[in-house]
């Protein structure tokens, strides 16, 4: 049998550890790993030359058409994940106006005529009506993971509908009946965060820092607590999003030590800059906010322990004003350089395995998400969604995509050479295939379209 691709001479790494040798794909997926002289065959045949081959990352954690348009953003921003060895990215996504079952269907619809790299959804509970529908939307969208917001006062610049505790607990009973079915909460309480927002404004500052004050980290234990409560209470998988506190990983040890199913993730903008760094300004605005160096020792301590799980990198693309911190649009963008990021400055600077990378950058989300086998791991008949990394290149990072990057001119060691998305090349020698686009497909199927 002759594959259609064939990698060897890698060093060939997992969840699990890391071996020499290679692998084989044939029709998307991989058909063989193993040591050079077990492989097959290939139409293309790859000599890695030692450097290093993975699985892709999988983002669990994006905004997509929110400020620009969906199609618009599903062609550049997948496509800019494709060049950092991304190959599925999850969107959390919002239906203010109703149901989640039509407008599934055309974001997926939508989606597929534009990505470059496979995509799904998590969706926002953004009405009461959204929750009595989690069934529903399960078996007809096969989406299993519903987003409550929280920490957005009334009139934020963004829209967003902060959830009330009745609605997280009321979407935790519905979801814990799916298999698979989990509840993400964005963490800050809500209404201290109106009243503390009211008393900074009135100081007239406008600082970045004034925006992490006004958002202090007690804000976000305390709703991180209580969320662990609901989940005790109704038994659902929680999966915390973008952490940006240290004492959050122990929050989450504390709680599975008690049985109770926690994921938490973390970004790297909480691990690699602080409100207080001097190049930045009021559009470095994100929720929850950029803290201090205190914290982010907090966050490493749980990427090197095991106690935070998973990688996200909330990115979404803004058009900032670069004007009134309070009314600024809160994101910025990493899909391009989360991959090299990681390399840099978790496995080069603070000696975190590769494997452990890989957990928290693949494996975890993909196993959380429903997505595994399939997605995260490097295994006979998983998709092969690979990346190629070159420990040793040096690059800088120069944006010219959309939205604001909080690294440009960091100049990173390690980064990906090579993407593959289902057995397609869809990033080499530094340019992503343009031809590439509409290769990606939706992960998240309903009942009547599994095999
Ligand atoms: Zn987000």
């Amino acid at each position: 049998m002759q594959a259609d691709l064939l990698f060897r001479g890698g060093r060939v790494v997992t969840h699990t550890g890391e071996f020499r040798g290679g692998l084989a794909v044939s029709d998307g997926r991989i058909v063989a790993i193993g040591a050079d002289d077990a492989l097959p065959s290939a139409r293309r045949e790859i000599d890695l030359d030692g450097r290093v081959l993975m699985p892709g990352v999988v983002d669990p954690h994006c905004h997509l058409g929110v400020n620009y348009d969906y199609d618009e953003d599903m062609r550049t921003e997948t496509a800019g994940a494709a060049s950092g060895g991304v190959t599925t990215v999850l969107l959390f996504i919002r239906n203010p106006e109703g149901s989640y079952i039509p407008f599934y269907k055309d974001r997926r619809a939508r989606g597929e005529q534009q990505a470059s790299i496979d995509f799904g959804f998590h969706f926002g509970i953004q009405r009461e009506d959204h929750i009595p529908e989690i069934a529903q939307v399960a078996a007809e969208t096969g989406v299993r993971s519903f987003k409550c917001h929280m920490g957005y006062e009334r009139g934020n610049p963004i829209g967003i509908v902060s959830s009330t505790d009745a609605w997280v607990y009321g979407a935790m009973r519905e979801a814990v009946k799916l298999p698979g079915g989990v509840v993400s909460v964005h963490c800050e309480n809500t209404d201290m965060v109106e009243l503390l927002k009211k008393e900074m404004m009135a100081t007239g500052r406008q600082d970045l820092a004034a925006y992490t004050e006004s958002r202090p980290t007690f804000v976000e234990e305390e709703a991180i607590g209580r969320m662990i409560k609901l989940a005790e209470l109704t038994g659902c998988p929680l999966y915390i999003v973008h952490t940006s506190v240290g004492r959050g990983p122990e929050l989450a040890a504390e709680a599975r030590a008690r049985g109770i199913d926690v994921t938490m993730e973390t970004c790297p903008h909480y691990l690699l800059r602080t409100a207080y760094d001097e190049d930045l300004g009021p559009t470095a605005k994100i929720s929850p906010p950029l803290r201090d160096l205190e914290q982010q020792a907090g966050l490493w301590r749980g990427m090197l322990n095991g106690s935070i799980d998973t990688l996200g990198t909330d990115h979404v693309p803004f058009i900032k004003t670069g004007g009134d911190l309070w009314s600024e649009k809160p994101g910025v963008v990493s899909f391009n350089w989360e991959l090299p990021l990681m390399l840099h400055h978790a496995v080069h600077e603070r000696g975190m395995s590769l494997s452990r990378l890989v957990q928290l950058n693949s494996y975890n989300p993909a196993k959380r998400f429903g997505l595994a086998p399939r997605k995260g791991t490097l295994a006979v008949g998983a998709d092969a969604d690979l990346v190629v990394v070159d420990l040793d290149e040096e690059r800088t990072v120069t944006p010219t995509g959309k939205g604001t990057c909080l690294y440009d001119g960091w100049t990173l060691r390690g980064w990906p050479v090579m993407t593959v998305s289902r057995g397609r090349v869809v990033f080499e020698n530094g340019e992503v295939d343009p031809d590439a686009v509409g290769h990606g497909q939706c992960v998240n199927r309903p009942e009547s379209e599994r095999s």
